[in-house]
């Protein structure tokens, strides 16, 4: 896959302390960092244990930057590149593409849904309307021998796929197993609508069909995002499977053929 440069978001947060962003560092307090130890330790679900409340304390980067290093780079594109597609189909339908935000972090960092955390993957939150990643799991991609930036555009446009699903009002209707694979496949076909699109009219990216065999398969045997949801204001961790490798290329493939995201809804 080939991602050009093009416009910044301008909904990029970087959290990371040290490198990119503009320093901006989490805010994690010491009580905050004992509890998510504790929790990694035992294998607890870490929003279930600070759920609630958060125990965020000290400055927390909400500020959108520019993208200062080459991974946020990547990212910024590929966000910017899902605000074009889903602004452009809004806007046909008359209707205004409300843009999600999406955070950057290492570690831990606190989140509208609770604390957010690498072990929990990549996810979207409905309450802040953002999308956590945590760059180690891009590190994970590469070590599984994922090539090139599909897996990690992919990422980003299936948890943009549950923004859509959100502002459509589609999200946490049903807690049950086969409703949540449902759920999954079709942010894995809004995917796709996306990469249709994106590589339109020169577009951001370029992709050809090694790009979305591979990147499908890489990105199902690590992303593993967990949705999250507060629920009558009690953070309740939901471990969403995501359906098989097999299932997963065909919902992406139904968006990214015929770029028509009424197929993704039916
Ligand atoms: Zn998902």
């Amino acid at each position: 896959m080939l991602i050009k440069p093009g416009r910044s978001s301008g909904n990029l947060i970087d959290r990371r302390g040290g490198r990119g962003g503009r320093g901006g560092r989490v805010g994690l307090g010491l009580g905050g960092l004992v509890v998510v130890l504790i929790a990694a330790f035992f294998g607890l679900p870490v929003d279930q244990f600070l759920g609630g409340g958060g125990a965020a304390t000290g400055p927390v980067e909400t500020t959108p930057s520019a993208p200062q290093d080459e991974a946020s780079q990547v990212v910024d594109a590929v966000l910017a590149s899902t605000e074009d597609v889903w602004g452009a189909l809004y806007r046909q339908t008359g209707d205004v593409y409300p843009e999600p935000n999406l955070v950057l972090y290492e570690g831990a960092t606190p989140t509208g849904c609770g604390y957010g955390q690498a072990a929990t993957g990549p996810f979207y939150c409905p309450s802040d309307q953002t999308v956590y990643l945590d760059l180690s799991f891009f590190r994970q991609l590469a070590a599984l021998g994922a090539r090139g930036d599909f897996p990690l555009a992919y990422v980003i446009a299936h948890e943009v796929g549950h923004h859509v699903q959100n502002v459509e009002g589609l999200l946490g209707r049903s807690r049950s197993n086969a409703m949540s694979v449902q759920t999954e496949l079709q942010a894995d076909c809004l995917a796709g609508v996306w990469a249709h699109y994106a590589q339109d009219e020169g577009g951001a990216v370029t992709l050809d069909d090694a790009d979305i065999e591979e990147g499908i398969s890489a990105a199902a045997a690590v992303g593993d995002d967990r949705l999250q949801e507060r629920a009558g204001g009690v953070v309740r961790p939901e471990s969403f499977t995501h359906g098989s490798s097999r299932q997963r290329a065909e919902a992406f493939l139904a968006g990214y053929q015929g770029g028509d995201y009424a197929v993704c809804f039916r």
